[in-house]
């Protein structure tokens, strides 16, 4: 049996991917995605199931709601050493240390991630502070919450945008104070894949402790570059992911996590990582959240949007029915699709019709599909969206009336 600190060091080394999940603190916290204490608790059961390594339940000095919250994820959800652990986010303040610690004191597995800013944009116009004033507090804060959990992670806030001398020195602080996983995080989603890939190759290769610990990604989504710069912070030595279902978050959001889990099982190939994450809750869990929350991702969202997997134009659709990796890189049950991913339309062929047809119990001989095609295109010509129960009603119409209407 390992202990802990060996545990860490075995993980760190490894191509185990751990998945970080904040959608419930900072996706929470983007404009239209507030979700109440029970509402998040369905969620975080739910992220359970599909197997996120750890959860970020909230923020726990930043409401009584928010704590009380936190707490009854940790007691309901991280119940076991196989549950998720549980976090929460502190600023370097003993006040937000001591909320977050009582929070996540229930769960069986718990964290503190506390942050502190390490540009000098962030030190001088957000905290007035000096570099050497940070690095005493960052070390005192660390200090401080390894008091209450041997879990402790420390954000660099603004990381890609800090020097990176002094990024190194503050990492160097904190990991020496006892922090276990240090994010490197693109606070305003500015880096680039290649950029972000090499700031992790140069921290680690500047922190003497740096196999002792987990480093980890927090990207955003401001240039559209979220989950690019997430993998290649990965293949930079990065071994925890932190995003967010649907890519919810601050601005443009975060990290799509289905998006990254998507991209390791796929392109195995390049991403050679293993990770704890069962595909088939992906579209589960983004439908759930689009429940709770007051919007459903885009439909042309990557993996889970309602279009990812669907075909209409006919040639697709007809490449697609004979065999589905003539366009299908995942199947849609991989990550647990149950809609329907052959769409009637105007661009649609009579092989999809049959298709369909068949799949509604009529098996037509070859003059009466047709007949019945010849119908559905003019169908298709006035109607955006063509349901079933448009296609049956074809079956039934006499064929003048089809024709004739105007
Ligand atoms: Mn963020």
């Amino acid at each position: 049996m390992l202990n802990a600190t060996e545990r860490f060091t075995s993980m760190a080394l490894s191509n185990q991917i751990v998945f970080f999940d904040t959608t419930l603190r900072d996706g929470e916290q983007s404009p239209g995605c507030t979700m109440h204490p029970s509402e998040k608790l369905r969620m975080a059961h739910q992220l359970a199931a599909l197997g996120v390594d750890i959860i970020e339940a909230g923020f726990a000095i930043a409401s009584h709601g928010d704590a009380e919250s936190v707490r009854a994820i940790a007691k309901e959800v991280g119940v076991s050493d196989q549950a998720p652990r549980i976090a929460s986010l502190a600023r370097c303040k003993r006040e937000d240390i001591e909320a977050a610690a009582r929070a996540v004191e229930p769960a069986r597995k718990n964290r503190i991630h506390t942050f502190l800013a390490t540009s000098d944009l962030h030190l001088e116009a957000k905290l007035r502070m000096t570099r050497a004033q940070a690095i005493d507090q960052v070390g005192e804060c660390v200090r401080l919450a390894r008091t209450y959990t041997d879990n402790v992670e420390f954000s660099t806030e603004d990381g890609t945008r800090s020097d990176i001398d002094f990024l190194i020195q503050m990492v160097n602080v904190a990991v020496d104070a006892g922090a276990t996983t240090i994010n490197i995080p693109d606070t305003v989603g500015y880096t680039t894949p290649a950029e972000y890939k090499a700031l992790f190759e140069k921290v680690r290769a500047n922190v003497p402790k740096a196999d002792d610990i987990i480093f980890s990604t927090h990207c955003h989504d401001d240039l559209g570059m979220a989950v690019a710069n997430c993998l290649a912070g990965v293949e930079g030595g990065a071994r925890q992911v932190e995003c967010t279902i649907n890519g919810i978050g601050e601005r443009a959001g975060n990290a799509a996590l289905e998006e990254i889990a998507a991209a390791l099982a796929t392109r195995h190939d390049r991403y050679p990582y293993t990770s704890n994450i069962k595909m088939t809750e992906l579209y589960p869990t983004s439908q759930l959240l689009g429940e709770i929350i007051s919007f459903q991702c885009s439909p042309n969202k990557a993996v889970v949007g309602k279009n990812a997997f669907a075909h209409e134009s006919g040639i697709h659709q007809h490449g697609v029915l004979a065999n589905p990796l003539t366009y299908e890189i995942m199947t849609p049950a991989s990550v647990g699709f149950t809609g329907q991913n052959i769409v009637l339309g105007k661009h649609s062929g009579r092989r999809a019709l049959e298709h369909r047809l068949t799949e509604l119990g009529h098996k037509l001989s070859k003059p009466e599909l047709d007949a019945v095609y010849t119908r559905f295109t003019e169908l298709a010509d006035r109607k955006k969206s063509i349901y079933d129960q448009d296609i049956l009603a074809l079956l039934h119409e006499p064929l003048a009336e089809v024709v004739n209407v105007p």
